[in-house]
């Protein structure tokens, strides 16, 4: 897979705040990539650069080799899907999705056969003489999918496109989205601030935080392997211990969390320092009653036992105030007590450890 989208070093600043800070992003021809962050983090107006809606301060975007900083919008070949759908209330489905065509001045025949096309593809063949009043959320943004499809622009941009649907419609849509992408192999870009949506929909997110990407990698590895305290606490549940390296044998340690020893793995493109963080995701930790035969282990007081479905959450208090989350698969497992003394122990290749 070659580069498509290409951005560099690329600043955007409103006022006197920097909001995007130099960053450097690839996607790949074909790929459904996610940019995730919290709200504030500068995803929207990387997406915005990338459609020509905003200029970078500095930096250069490429599509497909060649600057576009400066080129407007319409003449960038990418298409933009929004959340509020901006369909134009007093036209048909079919006016809608037509009018880009009609601008660029295709014949009416090419137009007919265009707009029926894309209608297809978001299965909404027999939706085109509605008002967009006429239709369901979720109806409203296949219109607006369908629109961005029918100009076969080579990237998709997409911010935040499912955020007004309710979450049984939204879950249907990703899927949705994610084979509509498959089939056409068309680039999407996606913005959202759905830790959930990233994982499910994507080939590779690109983690954003405070206007920089901390982390581009696949949902498995960011998930398994992230990179940085943030990227570690903002995707799924994680426990953090601050623990100090004692012993590191290749990327394999030995550390010391308030007197213990236990295990653990160096995180990607980490440098040692004094202060370092163990991430280990709750359905990584395994609690035993008697002290385990594993060389590594903590001991702890349960806090808290909570059954949620097909798990149980427990939470374990450690050494001076630290608290570490459990999920165990409730069917078949002992459940502990509050006030009961455990052990909480793990594999050494589940335990992440990353800097500060
Ligand atoms: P959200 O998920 O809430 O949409 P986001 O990550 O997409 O957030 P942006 O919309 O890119 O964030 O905004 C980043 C920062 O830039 C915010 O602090 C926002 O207030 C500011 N900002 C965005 N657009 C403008 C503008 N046109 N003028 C001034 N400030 C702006």
């Amino acid at each position: 897979m070659n580069t498509i989208v290409e951005l560099q070093k690329v600043e955007k600043g409103f006022g006197n705040d920097l909001v995007v800070k130099g960053i450097d992003l690839n996607v790949k021809r074909g790929e459904f990539l996610t940019i995730l962050g919290p709200s504030g983090c500068g995803k929207t107006t990387t997406l915005r650069m990338i459609a020509g809606f905003e200029e970078p301060d500095a930096g250069q975007i490429l599509l497909e080799g060649q600057n576009v900083v400066g080129i407007p919008p319409y003449k960038r070949d990418v298409n933009t899907v929004f959340q509020s759908y901006a369909l134009f209330p007093h036209m048909t489905v079919n006016e809608n999705i037509a009018y880009g065509l009609k601008m660029k001045g295709v014949s009416k025949s090419e137009i007919t056969t265009r707009v029926k096309e894309a209608l297809r593809l978001v299965q909404l063949e027999s939706f085109g003489d509605r008002k967009p009043r006429q239709l369901s959320g979720g109806q409203q943004q296949r219109v607006a999918v369908a629109r961005a499809l029918v100009n076969n622009p080579k990237v998709i941009l997409l911010d935040e496109p499912l955020g007004a649907l309710d979450l049984k419609l939204r879950k249907q849509m990703q899927m949705e989205l994610k084979h509509l992408q498959q089939k056409l192999e068309i680039t999407f870009i996606y913005v959202t601030h759905d830790q959930e949506e990233a994982l499910t929909i994507s080939d590779r997110i690109a983690v954003m935080n405070e206007g920089t990407i901390e982390q581009i990698a696949s949902p498995k590895e960011i998930y398994e392997r992230p990179q940085t305290k943030f990227v570690a606490d903002f995707i799924g549940d994680t426990n953090l211990l601050e623990v100090k390296i004692t012993d590191m044998k290749e990327n394999s340690l030995v550390l010391d969390f308030y007197g213990f020893k236990v295990g653990g793995k160096l995180g990607i493109n980490q440098n040692v320092s004094d202060s370092m963080y163990l991430s280990i995701r709750p359905e990584r930790v395994q609690l035993v009653k008697e002290t385990p035969d594993l060389s590594y282990s903590l001991p702890g007081v349960v806090e808290e036992t909570i059954f949620v479905g097909s798990f149980i959450r427990t939470i374990v208090q450690l050494a001076k105030g630290d608290r570490i989350v459990v999920m165990t698969p409730s069917q078949g497992k002992q459940i502990f007590q509050s006030g009961e003394r455990v052990w909480v122990t793990w594999r050494e290749e589940d335990g992440i450890v990353i800097g500060a």
